[in-house]
């Protein structure tokens, strides 16, 4: 970034409630163009930068996102990386956590801020939490440090006067305006009277070239066990024949039911060549096979420890490893690996 130059943010405005407005008929929350988010935001031009604009000719309410939109998102970034300062993408909180989780992997060499937002209400309702959002988000996209560059260069999510790392954190309340947490890792910034960023906390400075990878294997289940699961269900869905990888949702320390039955489903797919990663059910914490009995099985049968990753950074992660081949070993390796401070090592 040049000196005394304001600095370029991108805003890529994808959908989500933060512009949505209340369909007369129906009465339900539909997306709106992306000017009536302007129009609501005269604040937007007293931030100290140049701010320009791109919006999908689609906008979603992120329920519809698919891989197939991270890789349009993603795509913008490439377009526009060497154009601009920073990035704000204004997405749905519904999947947000989803889509952080994967850019973070299919953007590698990061040098710039990629900051992901969205509200809770929309940008014209008149108790909205989507001001602060927005406008806290381009500052800190456009935070530079004493060298001029960006001090942010990683993908974020900042929600409620907070701002996590996109691979870490999770949706975890539909009613308050503080809908996200990072359990597993501390907020990166607070927004507070003074904006204070945690550096220590931040993704070292990479000197790998930046780059756009798209590669994403999509044939994954995610299986949420519960108490009662009938072992045959299981079988039929792990029976699918393009089945590629399966993240298994778990109670506590990573435990499942042990039964022969279950333990044979899950034996049968692993003998596939298909990785099975272990992910906890709970908010914090993080998978320890073995700690129990009846997770000693499933170290035995092969499943991998996703240790602490979010089920939504395990997702992803899995769908770029499987995107480029790995074979199971190569796939427990970079599970328990950071690649983009997914995971504690
Ligand atoms: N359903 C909306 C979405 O995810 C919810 C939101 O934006 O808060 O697009």
């Amino acid at each position: 970034m040049k000196e005394n130059k304001l600095p370029k943010i991108l805003l890529i405005y994808t959908g989500g409630t933060i512009g949505m407005v209340r369909d007369e008929v129906s009465g339900g929350l539909r997306p709106f163009d992306f000017d009536n988010i302007l129009a609501n935001l005269p604040e937007a031009r007293s931030i100290h930068c140049t701010l320009d604009s791109y919006a999908f000719d689609h906008l979603l309410d992120s329920s519809n996102i698919s891989p197939a939109n991270w890789v349009e998102i993603a795509s913008v970034v490439r377009d526009r990386y060497e154009a601009y300062d920073g990035f704000v993408v204004l997405h749905g909180t519904d999947t947000m956590a989803y889509t952080t989780s994967a850019l973070s992997f299919m953007l590698s060499g990061l040098s710039k801020p990629v900051i992901f937002t969205g509200s809770q209400l929309p940008i014209g309702h008149l108790r909205t939490d989507a001001k602060e959002n927005l406008i806290t988000s381009i500052e800190l996209a456009s935070l530079t440090g004493e060298d001029g560059q960006p001090v942010v260069r990683e993908v974020c999510l900042y929600f409620q006067h907070e701002l996590y790392r996109g691979n870490r954190c999770t949706k975890i309340n539909a009613e308050q305006f503080s809908a996200f947490a990072s359990p597993n890792y501390p907020p990166l910034a607070h927004s507070g009277v003074h904006l204070t960023v945690d550096k220590d906390l931040l993704l070292p400075r990479s000197y790998a070239s930046f780059s756009l990878d798209t590669h994403l294997e999509t044939e994954i289940l995610m299986l949420h066990i519960f108490p009662g699961i009938r072992a045959e269900m299981v079988h039929y869905l792990l029976d699918y024949p393009d089945l590629r990888g399966v993240i298994l949702l778990t109670f506590g320390s990573g435990n499942a039911p042990d039964s022969a039955e279950f333990l044979a489903a899950i034996e049968r797919v692993i003998a596939r060549d298909i990785p099975v990663v272990n992910i906890t059910q709970c908010i914090k914490g993080a998978v320890h096979q073995g700690d129990y009995q009846v997770s000693e099985s499933l170290l035995r049968a092969g499943v991998i420890s996703g240790r602490d990753m979010t089920k939504e950074a395990a997702l992803a992660k899995m769908m770029h490893l499987l995107g480029h081949h790995y074979g199971v070993d190569e796939v427990r390796h970079y599970m328990q690996k950071s690649l983009r401070g997914e995971v504690s090592e």
